[in-house]
């Protein structure tokens, strides 16, 4: 569908036009205008694939970016992906209200901030100078180092404490979210000379978090499918348990420990990742005198389920006989 000729397609003109969602700031600008000038078309071009930021660092969703690429001037289609997100956050940061902008300004530092805070090679070379004996963070990491053999133990603790406490509380209440009193904090290395991938397992914690703390990489994925008690940890996974997560710097992502994960190999560059496995001494306590998992396993819930469509089943035919016997 060719929209040549449409207001919204012009890369020039003597008014901006209302209503098409971007407000120039200089129309009168020449044909070969810099990107800052140019507007979005007024109806998406729905022949175009647009590309996916799902593995960039963005201010934005990376959906936005997606959906919003079909409203691109034509001639920026084809652009690096790069050029249109600069085009696009630009457009996106001028319609935020002035509090929502300082927020992403804010976010974007922040992660900067949490990135260049922790020294984690530093750490590491450190480490290897004064031939420290590195305790390995698990049984699955080779390379990596414990957090809390290093004086970060007491600042790990705090920040489970005041962040993943009541954020848990909320959302894993059922695996002792509210009750986490110890931890295990780690950061774990991925790439060339290091880790490639790590395996399908489940966590020895109650909740997980995970920090990516950089650097340049591809790859290196999670792939989430469906939490399990102990009993059904190798039973299968069903289609809405699929879930794969894209790591990006700055940016953490908190599950439960029982939720069966792994690690695609990061095939560029060097990932370096902070793990903090958050545990409840008293969820743990409990956990031995039940039986019952089905407010967090997915194959406990599945077969109560299916125990419950059974007794249902039962309860019906037993009705219908006894309705049958009444009549006759
Ligand atoms: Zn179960």
């Amino acid at each position: 569908m060719s929209l040549d000729g449409r207001p919204g397609d012009r890369l020039e003109g003597p008014l901006p036009v209302t209503g098409n969602g971007v407000v120039l700031e200089d129309s009168n600008r020449p044909a070969l205008a810099p990107m800052s000038s140019q507007r979005l078309r007024l109806i998406p071009n729905k022949d175009h694939n647009p590309d996916n930021y799902d593995d960039m660092e963005l201010d934005f969703s990376p959906s936005i970016f997606t959906s919003l690429e079909r409203f691109l001037p034509p001639s920026m289609l084809g652009m690096p992906r790069h050029d249109k997100v600069k085009f696009m956050t630009e457009i996106l940061l001028k319609y935020l209200p002035h509090g929502e902008r300082n927020r992403v300004q804010k976010h974007r530092d922040y992660r900067q901030k949490i990135i260049s805070n922790y020294q984690v090679e530093n750490f590491e070379k450190w480490v290897n100078e004064a031939k420290f004996r590195i305790m390995r963070p698990n049984t699955m990491n080779k390379y990596g180092a414990v957090l809390d053999d290093f004086g970060l133990e007491t600042m790990l603790d705090k920040l489970m404490e005041n962040f993943i406490r009541p954020i848990s509380k909320v959302f894993f209440a059922e695996v002792g979210g509210s009750t986490l009193d110890s931890h295990h904090g780690f950061v774990v290395e991925y790439g060339e000379d290091r880790d490639a991938d790590l395996g399908f397992h489940v966590d020895d914690s109650e909740v997980t978090l995970n920090v990516c703390l950089g650097k340049q990489f591809s790859g290196g994925e999670l792939f989430f499918r469906g939490t399990r008690c102990d009993k059904h940890v190798n039973s299968g996974s069903h289609s809405e348990e699929i879930f794969d997560y894209s790591h990006v710097p700055g940016c953490a992502v908190l599950h439960r420990g029982r939720h069966r994960h792994g690690a695609r190999a990061t095939t560029s560059g060097h990932r370096i990742n902070l793990l903090l496995w958050c545990r409840s001494s008293v969820f743990r306590e409990m956990k031995k005198y039940q039986k019952d998992f089905s407010s967090w396993c997915g194959e406990c819930l599945r077969e109560k389920k299916e125990r419950q469509c059974i007794s249902i089943r039962a309860t019906k035919r037993e009705l219908l006989r006894r309705e049958g016997e009444s009549t006759a």
